[in-house]
């Protein structure tokens, strides 16, 4: 049986246009990336255009890029746990929207934070309620997996534990429509130590054990400025904040990463192609004496 491939990119810029995402990727060397439908911080977002849906389609297939390869982000103003009625209320509508535009796109995956609690009601009641925001959108809108991101979980937002993840999974009526993304940073700012090649064994082994790789839908790769447990999600570039290179070489040793996008959302852009071409050689390079060869950006 032949291996996937690894789907290395970066959550790339949209503006101009949707269709701009799939040329920035490429411009990059990225054969993965991940992209926001429509602005981020407004709730009100133009229809997409026909023309618009049909330019991205055609760059996407021009530059070889399949709906396994792409990971859309959602607003970061959706919260599809908020303790307010009509707050959910508009959040689901907007998460409807979003999920309607990647299904209009030919997209296969929504990337979205679980939610927050707001001190407002208990976790667990938040948990069952993003649950529930899920199965109206899976009936709203056909095909497209939600795929629930771990978070750092900072302030009161849920999901900066694995079994928060699973709560969530075990809840939804239709579960072949829901997924899983690691972020590295957020991992490492809830608490998962990531810093050697035996922490990362342990902490993915957990997640396998809590949630299942099966789940396993994309990774945000990104080093912390802040320290483990810090529950303070603030993204570096490879190698330059509290992590260090180790967990970035486990992924691209470990075939349970193949065939999923791995997205980088790193603070500098233009070192992007840099860390793409970074990732590559930690998957090309054979691990002697459980370390591969260090390089610096
Ligand atoms: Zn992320
Ligand atoms: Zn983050």
């Amino acid at each position: 049986m032949s291996q996937q491939p690894y789907f290395i990119g970066a959550h790339v810029s949209a503006s101009g246009g949707v269709d701009q995402a799939p040329l920035n990727a490429a411009r990059i060397g990225a054969n993965a990336f991940a992209l926001f439908t429509r602005n981020q911080r407004r709730w009100e977002a133009p229809p997409l255009t026909a023309e618009r849906i049909a330019a991205f389609k055609a760059n996407c297939e021009r530059l070889g890029f399949g709906p396994e390869q792409i990971l859309p982000h959602d607003s970061y103003l959706i919260n599809l746990g908020h303790p307010d009625p009509e707050a959910l209320e508009r959040s689901r509508t907007a998460f409807i929207d979003e999920m309607r535009r990647c299904h209009q796109l030919g997209l296969r995956y929504l990337n979205f934070h679980p939610g927050s609690h707001l001190k407002q009601i208990e976790p667990d009641a938040c948990l069952s309620r993003i649950a529930e925001s899920l199965d109206i959108a899976h009936r709203a809108v056909p095909e497209v997996v939600a795929v629930i991101e771990c978070t750092a979980g900072q302030g009161t937002n849920l999901g900066y534990r694995f079994e928060h993840l699973a709560r969530i999974l075990e809840q939804v009526a239709q579960p072949e429509r829901v997924g899983v993304c690691l972020d590295t940073c957020h991992l490492f700012a809830a608490g998962y130590d990531l810093r050697s090649a035996e922490a990362c064994a342990q902490a993915f082994a957990e997640f396998d054990r809590i949630v299942g790789f099966e789940w396993l839908r994309g990774m945000h790769l990104n080093d912390s400025k802040t320290a483990l447990g810090s529950r303070v999600d603030r993204h570096q570039s490879l190698g330059r904040g509290e992590i260090g290179f180790a967990v970035f070489e486990f992924i691209m040793q470990d075939g349970r990463f193949r065939g999923i996008p791995l997205v980088l959302e790193t603070i500098d852009s233009g070192i992007w192609a840099e860390e793409i071409q970074l990732l590559r050689r930690f998957a090309a390079s054979t691990i002697s004496g459980g370390q591969t060869t260090r390089r610096s950006l």
